[in-house]
């Protein structure tokens, strides 16, 4: 049975990437129609929007994504392609699971974190406005509220249960933000009473990022806001080699839509240098996601073994054993493919 996603190549490295990984699922024998849907700086430029409402139409269609990295003028002017996926099909847990892979260099042992991001509130609804004519201040509105707030928490102790964690940290600043972060930390308090074999704890997020460069093995899942998720989800990449490895997920009730942590990285946009893990190892959060567990672990499986010969892995990657020059996207790619096919 072929499944139907709709495919988003994004900008920058994103149609390198993608294309990278359509070809890793195909190998692994998954058959997908892709629906090809634009997003971002490419097709803002043509059309003037960033998120064409028929991108919209066609992942509220098929429920499935899977999408390239999007670009997004910085200063005034047009709102993120991401922030409004996320806001305009209800995209609310934002799931970043950071792990080491063997052969990789990094500071630390045993990081294995599965990062939740809020995805729909918080300082992203947009709300962001001149307080006085001259344009000297400026301010933004966080808006938090129970509902979502316990519907991230709920979200993060099922999948702690499910995928047999024992902890659960709520990251906040609820010593400043007293109503927000506040209200955020107790839906975190109050649906953790209901799963009483998880550990429930909470960090005031300041502490939480010098805890993860000094203990990151003492953190199993985290859950945060939107912005401090946006951040400490970047730091618990740099704990595992770095973003060309970080995947992610962004789930709503109605629609998935997978993609990796990493930008657009207009620096090597293009040259067939940029690192496919991050995507392809979010394709395998999708294959999970639609029941297609053997594929999704062949391609793991696939992916790690590459990085752990260290002979055919593009040069983002600290590796213990680099054997010869840093490889091109379509090296590493065809590379795993044939560890998928073996
Ligand atoms: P955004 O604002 O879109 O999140 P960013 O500014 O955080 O983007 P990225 O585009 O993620 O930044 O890139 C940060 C750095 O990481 C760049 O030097 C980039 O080349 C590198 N990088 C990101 N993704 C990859 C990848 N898949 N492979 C190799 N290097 C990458």
């Amino acid at each position: 049975m072929a499944y139907r996603a709709t495919l988003i190549l994004g900008d920058g490295i994103g149609p390198e990437v993608t294309a990278a990984t359509q070809r890793v699922i195909e190998a692994a024998g998954v058959k997908i129609d892709w629906e090809v849907a634009r997003a971002g700086l490419g097709v803002l430029k043509e059309t003037g929007n960033a998120l064409p409402k028929e991108t919209l139409d066609s992942l509220i269609r098929n429920k499935l994504g899977l999408k390239g990295p999007t670009d997004t003028p910085l200063g005034e002017g047009h709102r993120s392609a991401n922030v409004e996926l996320r806001m305009k099909l209800d995209l609310y847990a934002n799931i970043r699971p950071v792990k080491i892979i063997p052969g990789q260099i990094t500071p630390f042992k045993d990081v294995d974190i599965v990062v939740f991001r809020q995805g729909t509130e918080d300082i992203y609804i947009g709300e962001e406005r001149w307080v006085d004519d001259a344009h000297t201040i400026a301010e933004a509105v966080s808006r938090i509220s129970k509902f979502e707030s316990e519907r991230i928490f709920r979200h993060a102790f099922e999948y702690a249960t499910k995928h047999g964690r024992k902890k659960v940290t709520c990251a906040h600043k609820a010593n400043i933000l007293k109503l927000t972060q506040g209200l955020f930390l107790n839906a975190g308090r109050s649906i953790s009473a209901r799963y009483p074999d998880i550990v429930f704890q909470d960090r005031i997020v300041d502490n939480m990022a010098k805890e993860l460069v000094m203990y990151p093995s003492e953190y199993d899942v985290i859950v945060l806001t939107n912005m401090f998720g946006d951040i400490l989800s970047d730091e618990c990449a740099g704990l595992v080699g770095g973003l060309g490895f970080t995947p992610g997920a962004n789930i709503g009730e109605g629609v998935a839509l997978f993609e990796a942590v990493h930008g657009t990285a207009p620096d090597i946009a293009g040259q067939n240098k940029a690192n496919p893990s991050a995507l392809i190892l979010s394709a395998v959060m999708m294959l999970e996601h639609i029941g297609e567990s053997e594929a999704a672990k062949k391609i793991r499986e696939s992916v790690y073994q590459v990085v752990f010969e260290g002979r055919v892995v593009t040069g983002d990657a600290h590796l213990l054993h680099r054997v010869g020059k840093p490889a091109s996207t379509t090296e590493m790619t065809d590379e795993i493919i044939r560890k998928v096919q073996s």
